[in-house]
């Protein structure tokens, strides 16, 4: 098979794999796959914003590495935190001033910065609350004018081998069902989250782990695949069982959380930090609170304010739970908690590098330990930037023998065989909801992962037709088994 070669394969075109496009030197010919469209990813709902320390007068690096310290639970790698802190404010300004991207402004001109539970300070940089659309489209847009950036999208990297230097790339176009064929001595992984392994999850379509599946059967360490965010508040009316991200920014300007009698509860748990505790807390309360009242039923209430105010702040989430039938002006609006986030991922270093030479990985596949157990509120976007910046600065400062679409012959078996069973994405999903949402079941854990290896065997070794839904099966299968394996291995330890 003759595999076209590039100097960085990018896979992914969220914030992370964009931003690193981006800070590639223009020299580089490099090629970007996208699942699907540009825009169905996880960096384009993100809602909050970007955590940095932009005002200074207020601010200090020292309290925001405290905050996501705690947040972690003290899990998290604290030079990476460091340096995670301190580089941050540069990218936030790159933003603004070479890629035009429009945060909101207070009167005199300055970032309008909010606050988001588990920060001692505003230092959240937004636009409005559609703040991850904001950035990612001015990206693009960017990205689209570079000569030496290809981006192709509806192409699923559907197996990755490696053979000396260089990685080998079968990609399906999801059209027509046709392989591409591709290859590069760098490859960045930027293919974000799990969240498709649960049944309640805020994540977009395309978050089923593939990069963690391809990196991992590659033989990339992963780390922490255990430690999921919970968000406590996604729209849950039982009526549309969608669930849809409302933001930590809504208790930041002061929501209350209510029980099933429309009563407070947060102060009970909380006294301190109330409704504004990181999410983790948050979620295990509302979990608690569940088991005292017997009821699933949760409000999320900002109704007292200033009705211009709620629709200013949250014009997205106003309309998007008016047209569920709620007029969160006037009214609690129903919550429930969601899978959100993925902590941990395939392990990189401080130049975002893998175990593997020329593998690195950015975003929300990739775990750099700056979150520990528990990611601090918007600070997800900012490792994004950072670390995706710091490989291209790396494979920047590399010697390479640059080359643009130019043949290789390498022997990659046939993507042919018979068709894989139906129902296992379903299956997973009902076996991750009941062994581990916010916290382990380990009885579940433990029969779960029986069933998951038997899964995992079956994909493994059977012989089946390669598709964009083979890929995205297996992956959730070895998500999922790399999770429970974690969980059941950590239930001493861990808790
Ligand atoms: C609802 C919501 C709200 C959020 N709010 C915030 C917030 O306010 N602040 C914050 O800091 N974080 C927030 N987050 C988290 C943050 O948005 C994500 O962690 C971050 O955007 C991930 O970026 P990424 O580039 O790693 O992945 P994504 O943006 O998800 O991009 C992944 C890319 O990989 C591609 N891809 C995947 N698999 C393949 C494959 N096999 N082949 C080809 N391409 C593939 C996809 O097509 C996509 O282009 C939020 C997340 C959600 C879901």
């Amino acid at each position: 098979m003759k595999f076209k070669k590039y100097d960085v394969l990018i896979v992914g075109t969220g914030i992370s794999g964009i931003y690193a496009a981006l800070n590639l030197d223009s020299s580089m010919s490099i090629l970007m796959l996208s699942k699907k469209e540009l825009t169905l990813c996880n960096s384009a709902l993100a809602q909050g914003g970007v955590a940095a320390v932009m005002d200074k007068e207020h601010d200090d690096s020292e309290l925001h590495i405290h905050d996501t310290m705690v947040a972690g639970q003290f899990k998290n790698d604290p030079d990476q935190v460091k340096l995670l802190v301190e580089q941050g404010p540069r990218d936030v300004e790159r933003l603004v001033e070479m890629y035009g991207v429009d945060f909101d402004r207070n009167e005199d001109g300055s970032l309008a910065l909010t606050l988001e539970g588990g920060h001692s300070r505003r230092r959240i940089a937004h636009h409005k609350d559609t703040t991850g659309f904001e950035i990612e489209t001015a990206l693009i847009g960017q990205v689209q004018k570079l000569k030496n950036v290809s981006v192709i999208n509806n192409s699923v990297l559907c197996r990755l081998e490696r053979e000396g230097s260089t990685f080998f790339a079968d990609v399906i176009t999801t059209e027509n069902g046709a392989h591409e064929y591709y290859c590069s001595d760098n490859v960045i992984m930027a293919t974000g989250g799990i969240g498709r392994v649960y049944g309640f999850t805020t994540n977009s379509a395309i978050a089923t782990g593939d990069g963690i599946q391809l990196a991992y059967n590659l033989g990339a360490e992963i780390k922490n695949l255990s430690y999921v965010q919970f968000h406590p508040t996604a729209f849950a009316d039982r009526k549309n069982q969608e669930c849809f991200l409302i933001s930590e920014a809504v208790r930041g300007e002061g929501a209350y959380l209510l029980n099933c009698n429309k009563e407070r509860f947060m102060p009970g748990y909380e006294p301190e930090r109330k409704e504004l505790a990181p999410r983790d807390v948050v979620s295990k309360c509302i979990m608690e609170e569940q088991k005292k009242t017997g009821s699933d039923e949760f409000w999320l209430d900002i109704s007292y304010k200033d009705t211009d105010f709620i629709k200013h702040h949250f014009p997205m989430i106003y309309e998007k739970v008016l047209e569920k039938g709620y007029d969160m002006t006037k009214e609690p609006i129903p919550i429930y908690p969601c899978q959100h986030y993925l902590m941990g991922g395939i392990n990189v270093d401080d130049k975002g590098a893998t175990n593997i030479p020329g593998l690195y990985a950015a975003g929300e596949c990739s775990h750099t330990g700056v979150h520990g157990k528990n990611r601090l509120a918007s600070n997800s976007l900012l490792e994004a930037l950072v670390f995706s910046r710091l490989i291209a600065e790396d494979i920047n400062a590399k010697k390479i023998t640059h080359t643009n679409g130019e043949l290789v012959d390498y022997d990659m078996s046939s993507p042919d065989g018979k068709s894989f069973p139906e129902g296992i994405p379903a299956e997973v999903r009902q076996i991750m909801q009941r062994s581990y949402f916010v916290y382990p079941d380990y009885e579940e854990a433990e029969r779960g992962l029986k069933r998951i290896t038997k899964l995992k065997e079956l994909l493994d070794n059977g012989s089946f037709a390669v598709t964009a839904e083979f890929v995205e099966t297996k992956s959730l299968v070895t998500v999922a088994y790399i999770i429970l394996t974690e969980i059941i291995d950590r239930k001493d330890t861990d808790k």
